[in-house]
């Protein structure tokens, strides 16, 4: 039995060679990536939809939700994979059932505005209305099952 008998404590206490150097080495590492997700992001502000990041879209002509990425030089509306053609745009999420409670699947919701027509829109699913940035239900609201 050697519990309690460590013949290796005299050598971490003296230090290892690679110790101090090791530990400046990560610390420049995470100051880095720190600085670049900084610069990033200030760089990034002023654009709404972050581009390579995947969102969910609306089709225009089919009221149907898909994903999709925007790429550099894109211009909405984007390519639709239902109409097949450029009737694709952001699509906003509800939160809501009609019974007032929240549900973890959102219904994505194209705006009016962003299809020329006038008043509200409405979400086809609980008849709320939506808008830009549409705020989710907070967390007093209960979940739907
Ligand atoms: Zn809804």
């Amino acid at each position: 039995m050697s519990m309690g008998n460590d013949p290796q404590g005299g050598a971490k206490a003296s230090g290892h060679p690679l110790g101090g150097g090791l530990g400046v080495f990560l610390f420049l590492l995470l100051f880095g990536a720190a600085g670049y997700l900084t610069y990033r992001t200030l760089t990034n502000a002023p654009i709404p939809s972050a581009q390579g990041e995947e969102s969910m879209f609306v089709c225009s002509e089919t009221n149907k939700p898909f994903p999709y990425t925007v790429k550099d030089g894109d211009q909405y509306p984007v390519d639709s994979p239902f109409s097949k053609k450029k009737t694709g745009f952001p699509g906003e999420p509800c939160y809501w059932t009609k019974d007032g409670k929240r549900k973890k699947e959102a219904t994505w919701v194209l705006l009016n505005s962003f299809v020329g027509k006038d008043g509200d829109t409405k979400c086809p699913d609980c008849g709320r209305i939506v808008v830009g940035h549409n705020p989710p239900p907070g967390p007093e609201v209960p979940l739907a099952n």
